[in-house]
C-alpha cells in the first residue's frame, strides 16, 4: 500500500512536471546588456525580452526567462535547458558548429569605451593596452586573435567591466554598440570613442538541429521586422 501510494505520487509529480513543459517556453539570457536585456524592478525587460514575448505569444505558450552568464548560453541550449537564447547574440561562424541561428534582427559593431580623457584614438593604438572584455563575447575573440600583443581581461558582467576602467585596472572595454552608449549613460567618467572596430549581427539562437521552433521564430521575426516593430522596441528602450 506505501509502495503504491509513493508511486502514485511520483506520477502525479511527474505529469505536473510534463505539464509545466508543454505550455511554457524558456528563453535564455545575460540580462546586463541594456537595451536588449535589462533590470527594471527586478524584472527583466528590454529590446530581446519584447521579442521574446512575441515568440511566446505565438507558440501560445508562457514565457520562462532565466539569466544566466554569456558564455553558459550555448551549453544551456543543447543542454536542453533552455528553448531559445535571445541575448544580443551575434552570429559566428564558430558559434554555428555548435547552435542554429534564427534570421538577423539587429546590426552592432563593436566599439571602445574608455575614460573621457583616454590617449587612445585608433585601432593601433590599442596594441599593447589592457583590454577589458565580455568572457565569450565576440569582442573576447577579436581581442585574442587579433590584438596578440593586447592583455586581456575577461569579465562575465558588464559593469564589473566598466569599474575595471573607472579604476585603471583596464585601458578600454570592447562591446557592442548601443549597450555601450547606455554604460555611458551611467558612467559620467567613460566615453565611447568614435573607433568602429567591426560590425556583427544579432540572432535568436536554438540547440543544434531544433528545425521546428526555428522556423516558428523566423515568422515571428519577419513580421515584426516587416512592421517597424524591432526598431520600435529599441527606440523605446534606448529613450528611457
Ligand atoms: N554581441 C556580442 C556577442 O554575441 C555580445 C553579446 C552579449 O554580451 N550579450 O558576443
Amino acid at each position: 500500500m506505501k509502495r503504491l501510494v509513493i508511486f502514485l505520487l511520483l506520477v502525479i509529480i511527474f505529469l505536473t512536471g510534463c505539464g509545466k513543459k508543454e505550455n511554457t517556453i524558456v528563453m535564455v539570457t545575460e540580462a546586463g546588456f541594456a537595451p536588449y536585456e535589462y533590470y527594471e524592478n527586478g524584472k527583466v525587460i528590454g529590446v530581446d525580452i519584447d521579442i521574446a514575448k512575441e515568440i511566446a505569444k505565438h507558440l501560445g505558450k508562457e514565457l520562462i526567462i532565466k539569466d544566466i552568464d554569456f558564455d553558459s548560453i550555448i551549453n544551456e541550449l543543447n543542454s536542453g535547458k533552455a528553448d531559445f537564447a535571445l541575448a544580443g547574440m551575434s552570429i559566428t561562424e564558430e558559434r554555428k558548429k555548435e547552435i542554429d541561428f534564427s534570421i538577423e534582427y539587429s546590426e552592432s559593431k563593436q566599439v571602445i569605451v574608455a575614460l573621457k580623457d583616454s590617449n587612445i584614438k585608433t585601432v593601433d593604438d590599442l596594441k599593447n593596452k589592457k583590454i577589458v572584455v565580455q568572457l565569450g563575447s565576440v569582442a573576447d575573440i577579436f581581442v585574442s586573435s587579433e590584438l596578440s600583443e593586447a592583455t586581456v581581461i575577461q569579465q562575465k558582467k558588464f559593469l564589473s567591466a566598466a569599474q575595471d576602467v573607472k579604476s585603471g585596472k583596464a585601458d578600454c572595454l570592447i562591446m557592442d554598440a548601443l549597450p555601450a552608449n547606455e554604460l555611458v549613460k551611467n558612467n559620467k567618467e567613460l566615453s565611447v570613442l568614435s573607433v568602429d572596430l567591426f560590425t556583427d549581427r544579432y540572432a535568436v539562437a536554438v540547440a543544434k538541429g531544433n528545425e521546428e521552433l526555428l522556423d516558428e521564430i523566423n515568422k515571428v521575426l519577419d513580421k515584426l521586422m516587416e512592421n517597424g516593430k524591432i526598431e520600435e522596441y529599441i527606440l523605446y528602450h534606448t529613450s528611457r
